[in-house]
């Protein structure tokens, strides 16, 4: 059991994805309201190893030898994997070892104007930022900024970094009705793509609940609306959480530990990590095909919220 690595995932829009984890839960310069890993534990924009360099790159290492080759390797987990200050040297580990994989990076963007992230980030193929404010009213309401960071920076940086970068950018826009779907945060946001050279901007909303229990998702209808509205190119609302079971590496023994262990009681998702030792991320790709089928429900309760068998 690795404690770095998590997957490979079936990812919507990464194909078979080896995570790697950089930081532990939760250390993040956010704490956004829709957070599927839960609510940060560390609000910072301090950058540290908080992963070790060789406790990553010795799972790695075990990883080649003994795993096939996934589509991507991709920095994501338990928080904002930039707070690492060792992630470019694994990026360059992952490069070294294994030319042919591109390498994408999910990142909220906040540190992109700090040059030291920016070096870091240049070997990277893909990176996946997020956008979800063009005001800093919206962005503290919605993103919850760690102390100190400052939204006019980060807007700049994410900017500024994009026409420096050699990759691809897909720039994920998360919209939650009741924070950023109003029609002047709607222009402002259309402002904002118009000023950043990205490949794709997608368009997603709430897929599971999040830190807030009476969030909820955009319809497919609401999202269109505002994608017309836009008129942009290479805008696209991400597929629907279901069509992952569709995809090869779909583990089955994965929705059935879950289901039993469900099924003994209801469960939380910080139980069904410790019980099962995988990954929040992991989990709530089951649990979202699990719910789409109506097998399962959640239930807000004192301690969280619960999954359990629909009856
Ligand atoms: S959604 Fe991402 S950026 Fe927002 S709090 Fe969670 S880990 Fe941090």
């Amino acid at each position: 059991m690795y404690k770095y690595l998590f997957g490979p995932v079936p990812s919507r829009r990464l194909g078979i994805s080896l995570g790697i984890d950089m930081v532990p839960k939760k250390v993040c310069s956010l704490n956004c309201v829709y957070c599927e890993v839960g609510v940060t534990t560390k609000h910072t924009t301090e950058r540290m190893e908080y992963v070790r360099y060789d406790k990553v790159t010795s799972e790695l290492d075990h990883y080649f030898a003994n795993s096939p080759d996934p589509d991507y390797f991709t920095f994501s987990g338990s928080g904002e994997p930039t707070l690492n200050s060792r992630i470019g040297d694994v990026i360059r580990f992952v490069k070294s070892r294994k030319p042919h994989i591109p390498v994408a990076v999910l990142t909220n963007g906040t540190l992109l104007y700090d040059e030291e992230v920016q070096r870091e980030l240049m070997d990277a193929d893909l990176l996946l930022p997020s956008l979800d404010a063009a005001t800093k009213g919206v962005f503290e309401k919605l993103n919850l900024p760690a102390p100190g960071l400052d939204f006019e920076k980060y807007i700049g940086g994410l900017k500024s970094f994009s026409k420096k970068f050699r990759g691809k950018i897909w720039l994920e826009i998360f919209i939650l009705p009741g924070y950023n779907d109003t029609a002047d945060e709607l222009q402002k946001l259309k402002e904002t793509l118009l000023d950043i050279r990205y490949d794709s901007v997608q368009i997603n909303t709430l897929d599971r609940p999040g830190n807030i229990i009476d969030l909820r998702a955009a319809t497919h209808a609401e999202l269109k609306r505002i994608t017309d509205a836009w008129n942009l190119k290479n805008v696209e609302i991400i597929a629907a959480a279901p069509a992952r079971k569709k995809i090869p590496s779909y583990r089955k023994d994965a929705e059935s530990a879950i289901l039993e262990t469900i099924a003994r009681r209801p469960c939380t998702l910080d139980d069904l990590e410790k019980m099962l030792g995988l990954q929040a991320v992991e989990i709530n790709k089951y649990l979202d095909v699990l719910e789409a089928e109506e097998k399962i429900v959640s239930v807000a309760q004192e301690r969280g919220l619960f999954y359990q068998l629909k009856r």
